[in-house]
């Protein structure tokens, strides 16, 4: 059954209040409790219209509310509801092929009839966001693009407190925080379109390879004979202190067997997606290659894990 779409509604003041929409496509490990948090902290008279290519993610989703909270039946719907899109994606792929949905659909101006936000939350390439703001900015969308990938993970998308790094024009920013406040303690404003990318592979490339050095590093002091609780306090007493070998120490997450987590699928994706923008760029990295092995060998023999796991992969390694 087709959404309708509420405009106005009288509040009970002499005021009128008008209702706020939001569209949130991709509702995954991350998308679902990013989500939540926007629906559970808008005022209750506002409406998040969700999609999901994955029809039972959203009806369980709507299930969790009753009201509020609408489920489309395609991605143009989504977006013909709602002043605000929320995009949380796997790939780059998945990305263009939404927004060239949205174009093709020719989406009416939004409700309120003011102009239509759209924030990319996925972590994806530099070239595809700018290529898709593009093409939000033309005729067929007419709407602005932010990219605003996150850090923060499962746990902090749950919690409500991800990091958003924000690539966007200085004007659309206060905007933006209004919206990115509800799923998130901390917004960081990078620079132009594409800058919160960047920002984000810069981190995860840091990331990729000091997970390796901490397996490696770890992997080398119990074989030289060191307690592990031992060794992990003095690497995060010492300069060696890192989120890999602090938060996510591999020592803590083989007790429950590299389950949920940052993907080593996802790693692999982002380091080269790193690895592709060094490239555009002129950057030059000496490490890539050889994390991207690592992670490559560790994806196909430990499949679907929490990434640090590749120090399992390294202790059995001949
Ligand atoms: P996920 O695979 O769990 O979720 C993606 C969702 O998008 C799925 O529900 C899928 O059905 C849906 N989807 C795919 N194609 C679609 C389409 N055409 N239309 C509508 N829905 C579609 O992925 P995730 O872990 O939630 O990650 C999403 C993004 O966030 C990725 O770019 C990832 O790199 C990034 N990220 C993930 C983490 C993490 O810890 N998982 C942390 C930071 C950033």
């Amino acid at each position: 059954m087709p959404i309708h779409h509420l405009l106005f509604r009288r509040t009970f003041s002499s005021t009128v209040r008008r209702e706020a929409t939001y569209g949130f496509i991709g509702l995954g490990k991350m998308g679902l409790p990013m989500a939540r948090n926007l629906r559970q902290k808008l005022p209750k008279d506002d409406t998040v219209y969700v999609y999901d290519v994955n029809t039972s993610a959203t009806a369980a989703f709507a299930g969790e509310f009753t009201s509020g909270v609408e489920v489309a039946e395609s991605v143009a719907e989504a977006v013909a509801c709602s002043e605000t899109v929320i995009t949380m994606l796997p790939e780059p792929s998945h990305v263009a092929s939404v927004f060239s949905a949205i174009a093709a659909s020719n989406p009416p101006p939004p409700p309120s009839g003011a102009q239509r936000l759209f924030v990319d939350s996925s972590t994806i390439d530099i070239r595809t966001s700018l290529s898709t703001s593009r093409l939000v900015a033309s005729p067929a969308i007419a709407g602005a693009f932010v990219d605003a990938p996150v850090s923060g993970g499962v746990v902090g998308a749950s919690a409500g407190t991800l990091a958003f790094l924000v690539g966007c024009p200085p004007e659309l920013l206060e905007r933006v925080e209004g919206v990115l406040a509800h799923m998130g303690s901390r917004i960081l404003h990078c620079g132009k379109p594409g800058a919160g990318l960047a920002g984000k592979l810069a981190n995860n490339y840091v990331l990729a390879i000091s997970n390796i050095a901490v397996a490696e590093a770890m992997n080398l002091g119990l074989k030289l004979g060191l307690d592990s609780k031992v060794l992990k306090q003095v690497i995060n007493s010492s300069s060696g202190r890192c989120w890999a070998s602090e938060v996510n120490n591999p020592v803590d997450n083989e007790a429950k067997g590299f389950a949920g987590g940052f993907g080593t699928p996802l790693m692999l994706k982002d380091l080269r997606l790193a690895v592709k923008a060094a490239q555009e760029s002129g950057a030059r990295l000496e490490m890539a290659e050889r994390a991207e092995g690592v992670y490559q060998q560790v994806v196909e023999k430990e499949g679907v894990k929490d990434f640090s796991v590749v120090y399992k992969w390294l202790k059995e390694a001949k």
